[in-house]
């Protein structure tokens, strides 16, 4: 889609430091990471969110656990524990209108999903 980031890094259009990529989704380091291992992992066709699924988008996001769990181990966050949220719309402070999985690691995230 045109003018949306994530679109634009799933293209290569601009830059991001991939660690993983298949047919349908691509895993990225975030630009502001909020732990040791904080990897954003995004189908390459364009959704805004989980609200919004096509069969498409839908069909990739569902392989975003495995994939993530694959990724955490070659991060080596596997055993130590490690996390995996979308946030959607407005409310979950989701800022970047492209789904995407924060897989989270690296350290104790505390037991505090919202505030
Ligand atoms: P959310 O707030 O759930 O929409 O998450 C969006 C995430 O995208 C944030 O954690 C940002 O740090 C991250 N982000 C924004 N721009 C970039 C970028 N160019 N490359 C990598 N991560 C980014
Ligand atoms: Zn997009």
């Amino acid at each position: 889609m045109d003018g949306c980031l994530f679109c634009k890094i799933a293209r290569k259009e601009i830059p991001s430091a991939i660690v993983y990529e298949d047919d349908t989704l691509v895993a990225f380091k975030d630009i502001s990471p909020q732990a040791p291992v904080h990897l954003l992992i995004i189908p390459k066709a364009h959704c805004e969110g989980l609200g919004d699924l096509t069969p498409e988008t839908a069909a990739a996001a569902a392989r975003i656990p495995q994939v993530a769990a694959l990724i955490a181990r070659e991060q080596g966050t596997l055993s130590g524990g490690w996390r995996l949220l979308s946030n959607c719309g407005p409310d979950s402070g989701q800022t970047v209108y492209h789904l995407h999985f924060h897989l989270l690691g690296g350290k104790p995230l505390g037991g505090r999903l919202c505030q």
